[in-house]
């Protein structure tokens, strides 16, 4: 099933099924369809043909990220692989859907970066579950990009400007339930530029993997129906191009990860 939120013409917000290039309303919020291991109500199903925009699929509680999780990326921007997952997060509030804006101030950074990176739905709520319990955990997978403003994060030392700004953590189009992607591990991520390819690499080259990250975390945090995990991006960013390029302002990014769909996101530089 592939769950996504939509807004009405009315501003209302709903869940909805993307199925076969039509979009089904669902009852209730996306998020109460999580905590409910995916079980919809079908007297509540029915097809929207028009008047509905597509925004995030759900806001997370908390958006938990994987720095330099695979090799050829932690190399292209000088660094090694790191001996334990590094760990930090972008905010609920930097949470934008495909179709919508990626915007920044120019005064403030002028080295915005594309990640594109497989994010990892939680369904239940766990605190220090093993590796083999950890799957049990997973709801499903969702896009994400997450954008980063380099001379922020080489000039700050913490990453919350750099990572968690406004309109930094595009995700969507939708969340596809996990029982259609047999191994998060057989994935292609490609990441495109105005139509140019930018990142092709595959989730099989992820070094610290998905049922690890969840268990690793949960040591540290309770894990809630809905909360994000980006899993690190693969080899291909701007910053390590010879000249390093960076977004600009009506540039256009998607990020492909099939059967997750595309999210695209136009950036906007603002005064
Ligand atoms: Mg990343």
């Amino acid at each position: 099933m592939k769950l996504c939120t939509i807004r009405r013409p009315d501003g209302s917000l709903h869940a909805a099924e993307y199925s076969d290039g039509s979009v089904y309303m669902l009852g209730g919020q996306v998020i109460d369809i999580i905590r409910k291991g995916g079980e919809i109500d079908l007297s509540q199903r029915y097809r929207i043909q028009q008047g509905v925009t597509l925004i995030a699929p759900l806001i997370p509680g908390k958006i938990l990220c994987v720095g330099r999780n695979y090799a050829e990326h932690a190399r292209e921007l000088g660094n090694d692989l790191p001996e334990k997952p590094l760990i930090f997060s972008k905010f609920p509030s930097s949470v934008i859907g495909s179709g919508e804006v990626i915007r920044w101030r120019g005064a403030l950074t002028q080295k915005v970066d594309w990640e594109g990176e497989l994010g990892v739905v939680i369904g239940q709520r766990v605190k220090d579950i093993s590796e083999d319990e950890a799957m049990d955990a997973v709801f499903g997978y969702v896009i994400a990009n997450d954008v980063s403003a380099r001379d922020l994060q080489d000039g700050d030392k913490q990453w919350a400007r750099a990572k968690g700004m406004d309109t930094f953590c595009p995700l969507g189009p939708y969340i596809v339930t996990k029982d259609e992607v047999p191994d998060p591990h057989a994935l292609t991520i490609e990441t495109r530029v105005n139509g140019e390819r930018v990142q092709h690499g595959s989730t099989a080259d992820m070094f610290f993997r998905v049922p690890f990250l969840v268990a690793y975390l949960s040591q540290a945090f309770t894990l809630e129906p809905g909360d994000v995990i980006l899993t690190g991006t693969p080899a291909g960013v701007g910053k390590g191009m010879t000249p390093p390029r960076f977004l600009q302002d009506g540039d256009e990014v998607s990020v492909t990860i099939e059967p997750l769909g595309t999210l695209v996101n136009r950036c906007q530089v603002i005064d």
